[in-house]
């Protein structure tokens, strides 16, 4: 009998950056499974060719990072609920003989929140300080764990009004004046945007406003410390940073392709800071 080969990939175009091998790789050794994961540099005129030859190359899926997220809503057979709320699709999978789109940063953004502030859901309104892609993905994620007082504010109120009709009832839209005021009675507040980045260091918003049980939370994970964390912890909140978020979206696709659920842990954590640069 012929071994079946459990093999998976991420491809994006460039794709250097990517710490998923790290994370995958260190799941494969950690539990012993026979299988790869490899970082594939896919430019767009190829995407159709490599995804229809997936399974003649051996692979069970994969991850997908810009700027095929949205392109390859065409190549596939089914798309996950998550994926076309978001918009984006970043694992795919077989199922039934089925190629499948589905997307786990929901997931990841609400088993980190799980995992560091537990009840965060129920905590109050929630400001989300962004209106991209990742801020689609989040938003995805509160209305699921329901949550019904969503405010985004955005420098470009347009994109914001954009979200507000795409996810409906519960959320609105705000410009980036507004949020001093919007903070006053949030319970939690998400930053999505690129501030706060090495080389970006600016506050998204000034969380002096926010009342004392309010949790903050950053995607942003380089540095692990944002400006805006640093802000929140010197004034007593709780403090979530975005590590966990990439870690945990890692979760769902790794069960699918080796067939056992990987459990984020402290030493993946330290690996992926020592391989980032950053410090706790
Ligand atoms: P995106 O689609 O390009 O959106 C960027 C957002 O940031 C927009 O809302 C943009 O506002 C805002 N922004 C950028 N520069 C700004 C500035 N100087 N002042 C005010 N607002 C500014 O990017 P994305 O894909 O959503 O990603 C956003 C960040 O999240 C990135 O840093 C990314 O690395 C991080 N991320 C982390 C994870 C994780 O797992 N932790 C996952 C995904 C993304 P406008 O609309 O006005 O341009």
């Amino acid at each position: 009998m012929a071994e079946i080969v459990r093999n998976a990939f991420v491809i994006g175009h460039p794709i250097g950056h990517s710490r998923s091998p790290k994370i995958h790789g260190h799941w494969l050794k950690a539990y012993g499974l026979a299988g790869s994961y490899e970082a594939i540099d896919v430019a767009p005129g190829d995407l159709a060719g490599f995804i229809a030859d997936l399974q003649e190359n051996g692979f069970r899926g994969g991850n997908v990072t810009i700027p095929h997220k949205e392109a390859v809503f065409e190549l596939v057979d089914k798309i996950d609920p998550a994926a076309g709320q978001i918009g984006a699709v970043n694992t795919l999978w077989f199922e039934d003989g089925r190629l499948w789109g589905g997307n786990t940063d929901a997931h990841g953004f609400a088993a980190n929140l799980d995992e560091y502030a537990p009840g965060w859901a129920g905590n109050g309104p929630v400001v989300v300080l962004g209106a991209g892609g990742a801020a689609r993905a989040i938003i995805h994620a509160l209305k699921e764990r329901g949550v019904r007082d969503i405010r985004i504010v955005n420098r470009t109120l347009e994109r914001a009004h954009e979200l507000r009709e795409r996810f409906g009832d519960g959320v609105s839209a705000h410009r980036l004046e507004a949020a001093g005021e919007l903070l006053s009675d949030t319970g939690l507040l998400v930053n999505t945007t690129a501030l706060g980045m090495h080389g970006n260091e600016g506050l998204p918003a000034d969380p002096a406003a926010l009342p004392d049980g309010a949790i903050v939370t950053d995607i942003v994970y380089v540095p692990l410390e944002t400006p805006l964390l640093a802000a929140a912890r010197g004034r007593g909140l709780k403090c979530v940073d975005g590590l966990g978020m990439l870690l945990h979206q890692a979760v769902p696709g790794f069960e699918r392709w080796f067939g056992k659920r990987p459990v984020v842990t402290s030493e993946l954590r330290n690996l992926v800071m020592a391989d980032l640069g950053v410090r706790a």
